[in-house]
């Protein structure tokens, strides 16, 4: 299965906690104002790379990751191909974060149900647009404060949005 990959980053420590490999992928809608990643946002940008060439990329990574975050773009664009992405990466014994423009409550309520199973894969959910008006006192790790550092699998096991602490 084939994932648009816009870019690519071995380790990181500023895109979730811990060093990470983060995989941009290509596309989204949301047209966020102040957008810092518009060459993303195109459907067609990067390179079309099979799932598994990314995995094997990712595992080259290890023992310094700790886990991989998913950014864009929009992930829940291609929540198909992630999806078997996450679920290799969460059996590999990794942690895993995504990053979207759309509100958890949003995914969960999803008709597209490659979205939903996305969602169910990950630790961590960095949720909502960017707003370049609320840059101020955002948390670490999101963009603006309206955006949320959701742990998932609590959210989903006590049916509310919980905050990572
Ligand atoms: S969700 Fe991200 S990539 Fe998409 S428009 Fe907003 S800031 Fe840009």
């Amino acid at each position: 299965m084939k994932l648009q990959v816009a870019g690519f980053l071995d380790n990181s420590l500023v895109n979730g906690k811990g060093f990470r490999s983060v995989v941009f992928v290509s596309g989204c809608r949301h047209n966020c104002e102040g957008c810092q990643n518009k060459s993303m946002k195109d459907f067609k940008y990067g390179d079309s790379v099979d799932v598994k060439e990314v995995f094997e990329r990712i595992k080259k990574n290890r023992p310094i990751i700790k886990g991989v975050t998913f950014s864009g773009g929009e992930p829940f664009e291609q929540s198909k191909a992630l999806s078997k992405l996450a679920k290799d990466i969460k059996d590999d014994g990794l942690n895993l974060w995504s990053y979207t423009g759309y509100t958890f409550e949003e995914i969960l309520n999803s008709k597209d149900e490659n979205k939903v199973e996305l969602l169910k894969c990950l630790d961590v959910l960095v949720d909502g647009k960017f707003d370049k008006n609320l840059m101020k006192n955002a948390p670490k790790y999101a963009g603006s404060s309206n955006q949320r550092i959701i742990d998932v699998q609590t959210s989903l096991k006590s049916k509310k949005v919980i905050i990572l602490k």
